[in-house]
């Protein structure tokens, strides 16, 4: 301790003021004797003193942007994927050591205490994570920031594996409290819903139109601290849970209807119970919609609040003070609502209204799937949003007369941008309606962006191609090498220092030590140490034992026909067929790993997942094949998993079909702990083979000119399956029945699939996926240039930072310049 002073229990950093605040919450927090102490208790007693760590800092950051001093971003998205806080708060307040002496001081270990969080599922995969880098790298870049979100109940599903079939399990993170959360509920928003509107005529004698919603919604908002690494800056993430609004409800009081008043009130806390999986192809949830029209529309009420009541400014001030950036298409509601707000409840004239709003809001798209873009059938709109759809109806016609003037009798073009459909019943378009309402569009990676000026947002690029731009996605080096790989941070720290950690393009200082073989050696210890943890966890969870000095290859993602788990898994049956058919071929031995759930109704992507864990049991069971492959499907794929099983990687599978995957940031992940990627030239993969170099990137597949060409022409899998023996065999096997006791009925859906329409070209992709691997297992034997590859490849991830992603955000979309906070 500095000087004799002993420092604040609340704030001070030393190892033995932090036991001490340990000791006091778990006096005054957990109120627990001694005797029942467990690490929970540990790590709530810890967490909750690491936040306290936080609070000075969060309150002086909450006060620059309550002043608007600055500019301020506004992130909003349904999802943020958080993953485990305490580590992650240590990390960035830099005061790891010092926990874990303390808590050793106790008699405790800081991993076995880090190991109780219960992560907060609060997303479904990319889309979801991504939000939370961001979150990391605006508060490390030291730039006002807020997340807006929804505090679901319950998160994703759990998934176990039973027979090998996915089984959902609600994941009840709640349950043992969330230390990290402050409420707020003094800072609460009503939020109308159904109803009707009418029109009046107002003092000055204008026509105007309100909204009679037909019940309400209370928000209130759970905040959470924002630490970025090394900083004072403390940023916020403000989720938002529903509740019923009391008064409201008196009238059914007063009459005696207690238990109706009661009803209402659990049915409002419905609203954020679950978040809904993703990539269910049954969509047009009235639930789902007031999801998002709730949480947007607390959003920008407290966005207002901010703007006019705590700084005193004006709202047409509202883009010059902060900058909304849209998520995807979930939040896009938010055009029509700030319009209401600004239009109904603040009386501004519609021209004034729009231009304020298409300045504030910003649009990343993040697919180009068809099936995935938002639309919302008119009736359930109608009913659900009356107002919403009148200003989305005023919206469309200055819109399209914009249209009509730019593109004289041009109607296809009209119908084509519409922000309502007319193809199999009427609906809202939300992409349509977050591209008009927006000045800033972007896709996620080069090629996806060059793809949406093309494809699904050709029009609009047409008439706006000024608005257009990419913004590559990124991964906080923070979590996803810090706090997951400490041996290679060691590693990197002892080469070239520790400046890595925010400025990820130092990692280029790594290159030449690929040469150096003593380094090397290094590099290759660091990861099997990484594949030995991965191994035991995977032996304790699946019951497969792995040799840690096999190639592994992963392929961790949600289970989707576009990402193609099921080419892999064609790659695994042809290796088992190779084996069983020659006993003295020699190949170099892998494990195949995989983890991802799939969406609950999604029925190909869970029968995915049957044929994974079925082929992994008769290969794992095989006396022969076994001794050169194994196959294991760890469950419940989360971002607490994710730590460990990135670091472990030789091989990362990127093979989803060529134009599909928009960016990929689990493909960065591997990249950034030494993974080498065999990989389609689509989303993120095309840039990170030029960082890398192509020699240092296994390349397959056909294009996105060649997918679209041989669609176009007419694609034929039979004609693949013609071409190649190894193939229709593998196809054949699985078929048969082999791998589900005789039951052919199994995975026939899969291969009827494949065999009859094939809709992401597995088997159009099937001999040139084989023949790359065969180049993969070719340069395993070659432990020094494997080596050296996976040094580069490192070495050459820096451009995959979120913090690259978040400065072009900053300084290309939103204005939001760095402010340091004093402490
Ligand atoms: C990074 C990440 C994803 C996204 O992975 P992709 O391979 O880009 O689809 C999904 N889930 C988790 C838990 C992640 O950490």
């Amino acid at each position: 301790m500095n000087s004799g002073l002993r420092e604040h229990s609340r704030t001070g950093l030393n190892a033995d003021t932090l036991q001490r605040a340990i000791i006091d919450h778990l006096r005054y927090s957990i109120g627990r004797p001694a005797s029942v102490l467990t690490p929970a208790h540990y790590y709530r007693a810890l967490a909750l003193a690491t936040r306290d760590r936080m609070q000075q800092r969060w309150i002086a950051s909450m006060q620059t942007y309550l002043d608007l001093s600055r500019k301020v971003a506004v992130y909003l998205s349904a999802e943020f994927l958080m993953g485990p806080q305490l580590g992650n708060n240590l990390l960035n307040l830099q005061i790891e050591q010092q926990a874990r002496d303390a808590l050793s001081a106790l008699g405790q270990d800081l991993d076995e205490v880090l190991a109780c969080e219960e992560e907060p599922g609060l997303g479904n995969g990319g889309l979801g994570r991504l939000a939370a880098c961001y979150m990391d790298s605006l508060a490390t870049l030291d730039r006002p920031a807020i997340g807006y979100g929804i505090r679901y109940e319950y998160g994703i599903f759990d998934q176990e594996i039973r027979d090998g079939w996915q089984v959902e399990k609600t994941d009840n993170w709640l349950d043992n409290g969330n230390p990290w959360e402050i409420a707020k509920p003094d800072l609460n928003f009503i939020v109308g819903w159904g109803g009707h509107t009418e029109q009046y005529l107002d003092e000055h004698g204008n026509f105007r139109a309100r909204w009679v919603p037909r019940r309400f919604l209370k928000g209130i908002p759970y905040d959470t601290p924002i630490q970025g690494y090394g900083v004072n800056t403390c940023n916020t993430l403000t989720l938002w849970s529903a509740r019923a609004v009391q008064s409201f409800e008196l009238d059914a009081f007063n009459a005696g209807d207690y238990y109706k008043a009661v009803e209402d009130e659990v049915s409002s806390e419905t609203v954020t119970k679950v978040l809904y999986p993703n990539d269910e192809p049954e969509a047009g949830k009235r639930l789902r919609l007031l999801q998002q029209h709730f949480f947007v529309s607390c959003s920008l009420q407290r966005v207002l609040h901010i703007l006019e009541d705590v700084a005193e400014r004006p709202v047409n001030e509202l883009a010059e003070q902060f900058s909304l950036q849209l998520n995807d298409t979930h939040p896009s509601i938010g055009v029509a609502e700030l319009m209401r707000l600004l239009v109904d409840e603040r009386a501004l004239g519609w021209d004034e209204a729009w231009e304020i709003t298409v300045a504030a809001f910003g649009y990343t798209n993040h697919t180009l799937l068809p099936e995935a873009l938002e639309t919302w059938p008119l009736g359930l709109f109608a009913e659900s949003l009356p107002r919403h759809l009148e200003i989305i109806y005023e919206i469309n016609r200055r819109f399209l007369d914009e249209v009509r003037s730019r593109f004289p009798g041009d109607e296809a073009r009209v119908r084509r941008m519409s922000l309502i459909g007319e193809d199999g019943g009427k609906s809202v378009r939300m992409a349509h309606l977050a591209t008009v309402g927006s000045h800033a569009i972007n896709g996620v990676a080069a090629l996806h962006s060059e793809l949406l000026k093309e494809s699904v947002l050709k029009d609009f690029f047409e008439l706006w191609p000024e608005r257009f731009s990419n913004k590559t996605n990124g991964v906080t080096p923070r979590r996803f090498l810090a706090l997951a790989n400490p041996g290679l941070r060691e590693l990197l720290d002892d080469a070239i220092g520790e400046g890595w950690i925010t400025d990820l393009n130092r990692l280029r200082e790594l290159e030449p030590f690929a040469e150096d073989s003593s380094f090397r050696m290094q590099w290759r210890e660091v990861k099997r140490l990484n594949k030995a943890r991965l191994a035991e966890y995977v032996l304790v969870t699946t019951g497969v034992d792995l040799d840690p000095n096999w190639m592994f290859d992963i392929q961790v993602k949600r289970i989707h026909e576009y990402k193609r788990q099921h080419l892999n898994v064609l790659h695994i049956v042809t290796l088992y067929n190779r084996l069983k058919q020659n006993p003295d071929l020699r190949i170099a031995p892998r494990a195949f790993i995989f983890g991802g759930k799939a969406a609950p109704g999604y029925f190909m992507a869970k029968r995915i997942i049957k044929l994974i864990n079925a082929v992994g049991e008769a290969v794992n069971n095989d006396p022969h094949v076994s001794q050169f492959i194994k196959v294991a499907f760890l469950p419940n794929f989360n971002v607490k998993s994710a730590h460990l099983i990135y670091p472990a990687a030789d091989l990362s599978e990127q093979i989803s079909t060529a134009g599909k995957e928009a960016s990929g940031t689990g493909n960065m992940k591997f990249m950034l702990n030494g993974a080498l990627t065999i990989g389609t030239l689509d989303g993120a993969n095309v840039e990170m083979r030029e960082e890398a170099g192509a020699e240092n990137f296994f390349l397959f597949g056909l294009t996105v000119d060649e997918v679209q060409r041989l669609v176009h022409e007419g694609y034929r899998p039979e004609d693949f399956v013609e071409l190649n023996d190894e193939l229709r065999a593998v196809l054949d096997l699985i078929a048969s029945g082999h791998f589900s006791d005789g039951d052919p009925s199994v995975f026939a859906p899969i291969v009827d699939s494949l065999r009859s329409h094939d809709p992401f070209l597995v088997l159009a992709d099937y001999s040139s996926y084989i023949e790359c691997q065969q180049r993969v297992s070719e340069a395993w034997h070659d432990a020094t240039a494997w080596t050296r590859m996976s040094i580069l490849n490192t070495a050459r991830s820096g451009k995959f930072s979120s913090d690259r992603a978040i400065a072009e955000y900053c300084d290309e979309i939103w204005g939001v310049r760095p402010v340091t906070v004093q402490a």
